[in-house]
């Protein structure tokens, strides 16, 4: 048995430090706001090496809201990469602006630059690229252009916790790197949670407002925002969590290496590639593989559990139908069909990467 996900065995291995942590929020009383979200912003924003981080319910507000907080004029086109998770796109959509897909390169499975230049137009105001399962975009690249074309730029690193681009951890290189901290995340709460990271005071005091009803002090707004705040008790977990992070996504790139070279010589699947001199997340491991379906079965029946991220692209999906001109396809929607995430996390043992890798091989006989 193979899991894809061991929230509870993750638990049990810090199950000590978690639970004084929440044992201090409960008999405190202090449930939203308070020292353990200041502290956790504080924590995060080191760990991120960004001067600014705040605290938001979740990974889909945080784009939201970095979107409202640079003040693009209503109606902006903003491109989006055409494989993603919905929120990257919904976010755009909510923030009152339109979204513009990308298409993926086939070998990085990230936004395609040289598609992300065809699709700018007068009206395009920023990109939001994504560090898609923990592998980071190219970031020079991205804001060559950004620069070129003066575009803003969000990194959604929800999934690229501890991912770093040459040396530098990705969320710093834009105007404002958002994060989730969704219980599966690579930093996950035991509940919703998020966070936006950026350079920029004024932008990340906007963002705290707008997550923050507007609030100047407590009852005095200068402006209607929203109520989008991280709880205490996701803090002062992520703050225990935070601790750990990078031994576990040590442990996910020996996983990683492990899957790399045992699947070197199947020719049937392909590995993500990307730039080596970064640092891979590795939230998720995935693979292009030929007759995907009838190898996740496979691997189900010995107990090898595995995902799919994502099944449909964006422009596939009945959301963005009326996105879409007729005719128009995009190299994402016939690698959905492709992609196969293996289990991969701190849980999973280096026998536990070799009955995987053997299992694949035995299903291709190779
Ligand atoms: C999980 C995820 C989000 C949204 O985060 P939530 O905390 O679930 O709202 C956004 N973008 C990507 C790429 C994600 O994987």
């Amino acid at each position: 048995m193979v899991k894809f996900l061991d929230l509870p065995g993750q638990y049990e291995s810090i199950r000590r430090e978690i639970d004084e942590a929440i044992h201090h929020i409960v008999s405190t009383g202090s449930f939203v706001g308070g020292a353990a979200v200041r502290d956790f912003e504080a924590a995060f924003s080191e760990y991120q090496n960004t001067d600014h981080c705040v605290g938001v319910a979740n990974g889909t507000d945080a784009i939201e809201i970095a979107l409202e907080g640079l003040r693009l004029p209503k109606g902006s086109e903003i491109v989006v990469p055409a494989n993603s998770f919905i929120a990257t796109s919904e976010a755009v959509t909510r923030a009152g602006h339109r979204v513009v897909f990308c298409d993926v390169d086939p070998f990085t499975l990230l936004m395609d630059i040289k598609d992300l230049r065809e699709r700018l137009t007068s009206a395009t105001a920023a990109v939001i690229c994504v560090h898609l399962y923990g592998s980071p975009c190219d970031m020079g690249e991205i804001l060559d252009l950004a620069r070129e074309r003066n575009l803003r730029v969000i990194e959604d690193c929800a999934q690229a916790h501890g991912a770093e681009w040459r040396g530098q951890r990705v969320g710093s290189f834009g105007d404002a790197g958002t994060f989730s901290f969704y219980p599966g995340k690579t930093l996950g709460a035991f509940g919703d949670a998020g966070a936006i990271v950026t350079g920029s005071p004024e932008l990340a005091s906007r963002c705290r407002m707008i997550a923050n009803h507007g609030r100047v002090s407590k009852y005095d707004h200068e402006f209607e925002g929203r109520n989008s705040r991280l709880d205490s008790l996701q803090a002062a977990v992520l703050q225990v969590k935070l601790r750990h992070l990078d031994g576990w996504i040590d442990a996910r790139n020996d996983v990683a290496a492990q899957y790399r070279s045992g699947l070197r010589e199947c020719e049937q699947v392909s590995v993500q590639q990307f730039d080596d001199q970064s640092r891979h997340g590795y939230h998720l491991f995935v693979v292009r593989a030929q007759r995907r379906d009838e190898l996740r079965s496979f691997l189900h029946a010995r107990g090898i559990e595995t995902g799919i991220h994502y099944p449909i692209s964006l422009p596939r999906l009945a959301a963005y139908a009326h996105l879409v001109r007729a005719g128009e396809s995009f190299m994402a929607d016939g690698l959905a069909g492709e992609l196969l995430s293996l289990p991969i996390g701190e849980h999973v043992s280096a026998n536990d990467a070799e009955e995987v890798i053997d299992s694949v091989r035995d299903f291709y006989h190779s």
